[in-house]
Order: structure tokens, then sequence, then C-alpha cells
């Protein structure tokens, strides 16, 4: 029997016990790993563990997957109406709601972002995404098209059959309804591996996708490592296609396991080190404003995180002052404190690859303006840094960082800033400031990048495309887009008659 979790939230954004069963989701039900093994969940605040979770074996992957295909075969896929997959989704999405307050709360707790930025952020635009996919359900269709007046020829969209996902600690949650959204709407039965570092939240939507109605083997969510559960759903042969969001060295073995397995079909959503260009015109109070929420929001772990800022010549000295300024005002401390901005990093592994990044920052002779060091004794908490000085062979003007550090480098004009922004193996994101229409959108579309904000950074909708150019991933999530990685097309061709 796997074991309860339960908690007691007393804090001033939100209090109440919540409690529920975790273990792996399988058939619709909580179940041991077969080998009886655990993870434990720690606390980032702290250091302590919060709970610990079912860990998942290859064995368990094999489980999941048969009880995947059984319900596309019988309850699912080609067997569910698009209005009946709508409905339960639409019943998702209120009980996503009705349960707001505890999802965000238990994404603090184990991400250790803020409660705040949970609930109005993550949670809020989950929601949303699996509200809008519940609403293409009935609306996947192929073509009729024209070739002869002696043949019918039309296209369907089917659904693949069992789905793999891999998602990361980021946006737990949020990464979940990405995937979840979409491969539902079309029909796939999933088999789904969190981040072993944040759970929680999954195992909680587990007991809302029980009470929303989905048949039992739809939605499968097993928690494991990467190197073990997620590599078996890789290169399981009977999943036809899997879907990853995480760093760009594990994307590269999500491909290879496909190519090596059964050719399953991969979309990546992967790193980035992305460009934030502010022009001398630019409504200098604003840009500072962004470019902080820019690189620090989410405490910098954002795949889009404008990590890269690039400010003219013009009003540099004055933007790096009033920057270093609304840099050193950011709130860190508890996740669920009002007025915290900045909760800690995720994970000690990810703390100790941060601060060795700042490290290799110092040691390569960039200047530290702000921040530049751990902040407290207790817990993965890093002071927001700023760092100037820097040139193009530096790491930390190269690598994804995935942490509240951000470089402030000066340019000279449009084409001295383009070359310098798209100087770089990742082509995710990138933001421009300035009123000058002719000169923002002509710069967004020289930059080699999935999205292009102009003035405005971070923002993202659940109806709009996301994802990276270059080594920054393939395929997009998001919008109608997203549905394509979630069918086979399949031609049909009928003889009206034609005599051979
Ligand atoms: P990873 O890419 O290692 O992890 C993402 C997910 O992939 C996790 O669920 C992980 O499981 C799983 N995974 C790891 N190895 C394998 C494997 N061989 N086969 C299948 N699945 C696997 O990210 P990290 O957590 O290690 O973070 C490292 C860096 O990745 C960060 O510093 C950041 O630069 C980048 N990153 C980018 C993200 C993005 O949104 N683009 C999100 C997260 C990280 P497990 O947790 O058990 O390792």
């Amino acid at each position: 029997m796997p074991s309860a979790f339960t908690h007691e939230f007393n804090t001033p954004a939100f209090k109440g016990k919540v409690s529920f069963s975790t273990g792996l989701f399988i058939n619709g039900q909580f179940v041991d790993g077969s080998d009886n093994t655990t993870i434990d969940v720690i606390n980032p605040t702290n250091g302590k563990v919060i709970t610990s979770v079912s860990e998942a074996t290859p064995k368990d992957v094999d489980i999941a997957v048969e009880v995947a295909q059984k319900a596309f075969d019988t309850v699912w896929g080609l067997n569910a109406s698009g209005a009946t997959r709508s409905i339960l989704m639409g019943k998702l999405a209120i009980l996503m709601q009705e349960n707001a307050d505890e999802l965000a709360a238990l994404e603090a707790l184990d991400n250790g972002k803020t409660f705040n930025f949970a609930r109005n952020i993550d949670v809020a635009s989950s929601i949303d995404c699996i509200r809008y996919y519940a609403g293409w359900a009935d609306k996947v269709t192929g073509q009729v098209l024209e070739t002869t007046e002696a043949k019918l020829t039309y296209t369907r969209h089917e659904p693949i059959g069992v789905v793999g996902q891999i998602i990361p600690w980021n946006f737990p949650l949020l990464m979940m309804a990405w995937k979840l959204g979409p491969a539902l709407a079309c029909g796939n039965t999933i088999v789904l591996k969190p981040s072993e570092f944040t759970p929680l939240t999954a195992i909680k939507m587990c007991h809302l996708l029980n009470e929303a109605g989905f048949p039992p083997g739809v939605i499968n969510v097993l928690t494991g490592y990467g190197g073990t559960t997620g590599n078996a759903i890789s290169s399981h042969m009977k999943i036809e296609k899997v879907a990853f969001t995480g760093s760009t060295l594990v994307g590269r073995k999500i491909m290879e396991s496909a190519a090596k397995s059964n050719l399953k079909n991969v979309t990546l959503e992967l790193g980035g080190k992305s460009p934030n260009i502010i022009f001398d015109d630019a409504d200098l109070e604003q840009a500072v404003n962004w470019a902080a929420f820019g690189i620090f929001f989410n405490h910098g772990q954002t795949c889009t995180a404008g990590s890269r800022i690039f400010v003219q010549e013009g009003i540099y000295d004055e933007f790096l002052k009033r920057f270093t300024e609304r840099t050193r005002s950011i709130k860190v401390g508890d996740p669920f404190a009002p007025e915290t901005f900045q909760g800690p990093q995720v994970s000690e592994i990810q703390f100790n690859r941060i601060m060795s990044y700042i490290e290799s920052g110092k040691q390569a002779g960039a200047k530290v303006e702000v921040g530049g060091e751990r902040q407290g004794t207790e817990g993965y908490f890093i002071q927001p840094t700023v760092f100037t000085n820097v040139d193009s062979s530096m790491k930390i003007v190269q690598e994804e960082i995935f942490g509240p550090v951000g470089v402030v480098i000066k340019f000279k004009d449009e084409d001295d800033v383009i070359k310098q922004a798209n100087d770089t193996v990742y082509g995710l994101a990138a933001a421009v400031f300035t009123p000058n229409l002719n000169r923002a959108i002509n710069t967004a579309h020289r930059l080699k990048a999935g999205t292009a904000w102009i003035n405005c950074v971070n923002s993202f909708n659940a109806n709009v495309a996301f994802g990276g150019f270059k080594q920054s991933g393939i395929g997009r999530e998001c919008g109608e887009y997203a549905l394509h990685n979630y069918t086979s097309v399949k031609a049909v061709h009928v003889n009206l008659g034609h005599k051979m």
C-alpha cells in the first residue's frame, strides 16, 4: 500500500490541511513501485524531507503502457467521442479551479516558488490550458481534398496511441497541463513522468483526474528518476511518441533512445539563453522592470529567462544604475510570505550548479554589479546577481545557468545587437524594448527565436504556439500547433466507380 502525504499549511498565504495518497498512478489506482523503493521529496527552503513517493522501475513503465494501450483500444482513442473527452477535460479544469489554492501551496512547498506566483501564474495558466484544449477535443478534423471526380479523398487526424511525456521541475503543474491538454484532446493515452524533485502537484492531479471521471488507464503518472523511468519511457517499443521538456543534454538522449528503439516521434522543449534588447529610446523605467522580470521571474529557472540583457550605449550607464538598484530591492525569502518575489532554487544540485556558474564568471574576470553570493545559511537561496564586463567566450554568456543570474552587455546599433543576440546555440525566445514599431518589428523578425516579445517578456497564452529554433527544441507546444504533435494523419482514397 502506498503511503499518504499529509501536510498542515499554516502560512500567511494559505492555511489548511492537505492529505492524499501517493504512489504510482496506474490504471486509476495508487500503487507501490514494483521494487517497493521510494524517493525523498525535499523542501528547498530548508533542505528537509517533506515526504517520499514511490519510485517507478522499467517494469512499472511496462505495466503502465499495457493499461494505457488497453484504455486506448477500449474506452479512449477512437472509442470516445471528442465531446466525451471535452466534457471530462472541462470537469478537470473546474476541479483544478476548486483546488487552486491547494495546488499553489503544494507547488510553493515542493518547488520553492512563491505562493502568489504559483496561484496567479502556474495554476491559473494550467487551468486555462486544460480548458482551452477541452474546447479543441471535438474540433480535431482532417480535410476533404479535391482530386478527380472519380475519387473522394480525405484525411483523418487519428490519435497516435500511447504517448510518453517527461516533464521538468521548474513549472511542474503547468508543464503537466501543456502536455496533457493536447494529448487528451486528440484522444491519446498517456504515461507521464514528473521530475523527481517536484512530484506533488502531479500526484494531486491524479486524484482530480479520478474525480473528473477519466476512465482508468487513460492517464498514468509514474514518479521516478530520469535515467531509469524516463529512459524506459523514451526507449519503449510500444510508446509511439515522446514529448520532453528539460535540458538540451537530456533532449539529445531522448532522441537517441527514440532512434535506437522504435523511431518514435519526438517533440522537445529545451533550454535557452534569451536576449533582452533595450534600445536608447525605450521607456527606461518599464525596460528596467521588464528586464528584472525577464531574468528573475521564477528565480531564473525559466527556459525563456532573459539572461543576456543588451543595452544600447546611449542609455547603458543609466540603465545599469537603475537595474542594479531594482535587483537589490528584490525580496528573497519564504515562498509563502506575501512580499517575497524570489524563493529558493529548486534543489541542492541546482543551487550548486548556479553557484559554480557565478564562480566561473568571477574567475573569468566578469564584474559582479550586485549579488554573487548565497543568501542565508539554510536552504537553496541565491542573491539575484548581475554581471557586467563580460565577453562572448565566457560560460556565463553562452550557457544556460537556470538561476537568478543575468549579464548586461552594451551594444552600438541594430546590426551589432542582432549579431550578438543570435550568437548562441539556442533560439527559444527574445525580447525587444523600443517604442519605434518599425525598429521593434524588424529586430523581432531578424532574431532567431521561436518567440519574440516586443515591450514585454515572459508572457504566455494557452492559444499561442511556443517552442524553439536551433538547439532549443523541436515542435511547438500550446495553441493549435500542439495538436499536430498528437495525431497521425491518414489519407483515405475512395474510388467512386473508376474501373480497371
Ligand atoms: P533534466 O533535463 O535532466 O530533467 C528534465 C526531466 O527529464 C526530468 O523529469 C528528468 O528526470 C528527466 N530525465 C533526466 N535524464 C533522463 C533520461 N536519460 N531519459 C529520460 N528522461 C530523463 O533537467 P535537470 O533537472 O537536470 O536540470 C538541468 C538543466 O536543465 C537546468 O540547469 C536547466 O539548464 C535545464 N532545464 C531546462 C528546462 C526547460 O524548461 N527548458 C527545465 C528544467 C531544466 P530526473 O528529474 O529524475 O533527472
